[in-house]
């Protein structure tokens, strides 16, 4: 799908932003881990985008390799920044809740004590999504919605596009290591979940969608069959 365009922030897809590409204004879908700022607008830059035309940054969880460079870009932007009621308060402090950061393979909590007291810039939402409504894009110029999406984090958003695209960031993974690299038809968890109850209802809610290409938050984008195949594991 041309109009979303993956912004590496660690390359072989390791960690993914997205910049969905409107005829008049585009969006910035996450901001990588702190201090990817510049990483960001170079490679947009590169890409012929001018970053004038980014109206504005949906924050799709409270992850720091999601809002890690949030408050910056919104500085350098001057644009409005969207999120979820339910994650709010991390990017009131600048800091992941720990208590929601549950690991889905008991090997993986080493990376836990690594991550879990990472800090960043705060920064105060312009625009919350409260309980299940859905956000329209149509007002940035963009054919699409953004939904709640709560599982991975309490506060998790999607964002279903009207191509047959979306952006589900961590509801799953793929690839090996944080993603990227190799194996990428190789569908896997993320290193967190906080309710598996409450993600496999919202993967219910994604594939009721005619959605046929998902976009992923670690690892590369995968078709409808493999998220099938990742919600049946659930
Ligand atoms: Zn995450
Ligand atoms: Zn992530």
């Amino acid at each position: 799908m041309k109009s979303i365009l993956p912004i590496s922030i660690w390359p072989g897809s390791m960690i993914n932003a997205f910049l969905i590409k409107g005829e008049n204004q585009h969006i910035l879908v996450d901001t990588g881990v702190p201090g990817s700022e510049h990483k960001i607008l170079n490679q947009l830059e590169k890409r012929n985008i001018d970053k004038n035309k980014i109206g504005l940054i949906i924050v799709t969880h409270a992850h720091i390799d999601h809002f890690g460079s949030a408050a910056r870009l919104k500085k350098i932007l001057n644009i409005p920044i969207l999120v979820h009621k339910l994650d709010e308060a991390a990017y009131c402090s600048g800091k992941a809740d720990k208590s929601t950061m549950k690991v889905n393979k008991p090997q993986w909590k080493l990376f836990k004590l690594l991550v879990q007291n990472q800090e960043t810039s705060k920064f105060k939402p312009d625009i919350i999504i409260e309980g299940d409504a859905t956000y329209d894009l149509e007002r940035w110029g963009i054919k699409g919605k953004v939904i709640h999406t709560p599982g991975h984090t309490p506060g998790s958003l999607s964002i279903i596009l009207d191509n047959n695209a979306a952006i589900i960031m961590d509801m799953m993974a793929s690839g090996i290591l944080l993603g990227g690299l190799m194996f990428h038809s190789r569908i896997k968890h993320p290193l967190f979940h906080d309710d598996l109850k409450a993600l496999k209802s919202s993967f219910k809610k994604v594939l009721s969608e005619k959605g046929e290409q998902f976009y992923l938050g670690h690892g590369k984008p995968v078709n409808r069959k493999q998220v099938l195949k990742y919600y049946h594991s659930l």
